[in-house]
């Protein structure tokens, strides 16, 4: 004990000391008195056990403050909606009165919007009160949003519910044995998420046909999670394909929406590779195939897709419609001028959809793959000329396509560099 301390202590007068040691000696008991510690933890382990319940909670009173906001108590009904069935027809099935549907959607142009546009099997939920009133009607527009036309006095008010969507990166590879389709469907992608890639490369590649065993592709896509639950894929971030030895980097630019190359080149090119969708064809190309007639091997001065007949047939580039006519020889035929330099030639179609003069869209269907004119069956023959001459498509150099540049060019190059960096850590993850 310090010597201050009891110098100080020993200088207090008398009655002063003994105040003072009798407060302490009340404190000494009163430790004695108190339960020892493991007859705490008894206590409490008994309280869990159930046996004893030393202390009433009053849950209600711990609950969060919205939890205590006056509770409606409501009946929900969930509806399909019928084939070819309006609004007024589901609430006159449901015994709802047509005034009831008119005061809701006059109330708010929103709710006419949404009761006007049904379609089968949309799922509808009613919410009535204790009297049976309906007094709120949801219905799902996706995962993530529910529209809600909720009674307000005595209208409706609608208010469109929005859950957060996280994004969160995924990646798929696959290695081609039999085709694309096959390997992607193989690697756990969607039928959606399979053209998106074909588009992506239908510049490059003519999915038709060019398509070989041991080619290869990545993808790095996007996957929508709502509350912890996926809901959806979003976009493609970044792809790579490996065709006949020729590999093909595309990243998506977010601001504009469009691929590039990693040198910042666009992959959409004057010209599609195939005039047909690839998943419909089932020939290949041949060059020394015997003319389907006389039998005899001739230059084949285009390429034949076969394909089912009315397989539509796209424009493989912007232009005009030189001709769309029918001979004996061609069939139904449509020839497209895309420049002074370029023609592309369809024949044997189906049926036309396109008149001569017309300004035609890449990718438009100009008509149907058919089996007119001379041959044995159903095919579309394309040709495609470079100052009349005829080239393969498929190898043909096309018109260089455009680039970033600038500032545009210097923020791609960087988030290229980061996708292709991630499509080969998800690679080496996936190979590990
Ligand atoms: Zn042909």
């Amino acid at each position: 004990m310090n010597r201050d301390m009891l110098t100080i202590f020993h200088r207090l007068p008398f009655l002063h000391q003994a105040l003072i040691c009798g407060f302490s000696a009340l404190i000494v008991v009163a430790l004695f008195l108190l339960p020892h510690p493991s007859q705490l933890y008894k206590q409490e382990n008994n309280y869990q056990v159930g046996r004893q319940y030393p202390l009433e909670i009053n849950a209600k009173a711990l609950s969060p403050i919205e939890e205590k906001k006056p509770m409606v108590i409501m009946r929900w009904e969930t509806h399909k909606v019928r084939s070819g069935e309006s609004a007024s027809v589901l609430f006159s099935r449901l015994g709802l009165s047509p005034s009831l549907l008119h005061n809701m959607v006059t109330s708010d142009p929103a709710i006419n919007k949404q009761l006007s546009r049904l379609r089968p099997n949309d799922e509808l939920v009613f919410g009535y009160d204790q009297q049976n009133n309906l007094i709120q009607l949801q219905r799902k527009i996706s995962p993530y949003q529910t529209f809600k036309a909720v009674k307000s006095g005595d209208k409706f008010i609608a208010v469109t519910d929005k859950k957060d969507i996280n994004v969160q990166l995924n990646y798929a590879q696959a290695n081609i044995s039999s085709s694309f389709w096959n390997a992607a469907i193989g690697a756990k992608l969607t039928p959606n998420q399979i053209m998106s890639i074909a588009g992506i490369f239908g510049w490059d590649i003519d999915f038709a046909l060019d398509i070989r065993p041991n080619d290869n592709f990545k993808v790095l896509f996007e996957e929508n999670i709502v509350e912890g639950e996926f809901v959806g894929y979003g976009r493609i971030l970044a792809a790579q394909f490996t065709n006949q030895g020729q590999t093909f980097k595309a990243i998506l630019d977010p601001k504009s929406g469009n691929y590039y190359d990693d040198k910042g080149r666009a992959m959409k090119k004057a010209f599609l590779r195939s005039p047909v969708d690839f998943r419909r064809v089932t020939s290949n190309f041949n060059p020394n195939r015997r003319h389907p007639v006389t039998g005899k091997v001739k230059a084949h001065r285009g390429t034949d897709y076969a394909a089912p007949v009315g397989t539509p047939i796209y424009a493989a580039g912007d232009g005009v419609v030189l001709k769309s006519g029918y001979n004996k020889f061609n069939g139904n035929y449509v020839f497209i001028k895309h420049s002074n330099i370029y023609i592309t030639k369809y024949l044997h179609l189906q049926k036309r959809r396109v008149k001569g003069g017309q300004r035609v869209k890449q990718g438009q269907t100009i008509g149907t793959l058919g089996g007119t004119g001379r041959v044995t069956g159903p095919h579309l023959h394309y040709e495609f000329l470079v100052n009349h001459v005829h080239k393969n498509p498929r190898t043909v150099k096309l018109p260089e396509a455009k680039s970033l540049t600038g500032e545009k060019k210097k923020a791609f190059m960087q988030l290229a560099e980061k996708r292709l960096g991630e499509l080969e850590r998800y690679r080496i993850l996936l190979t590990q």
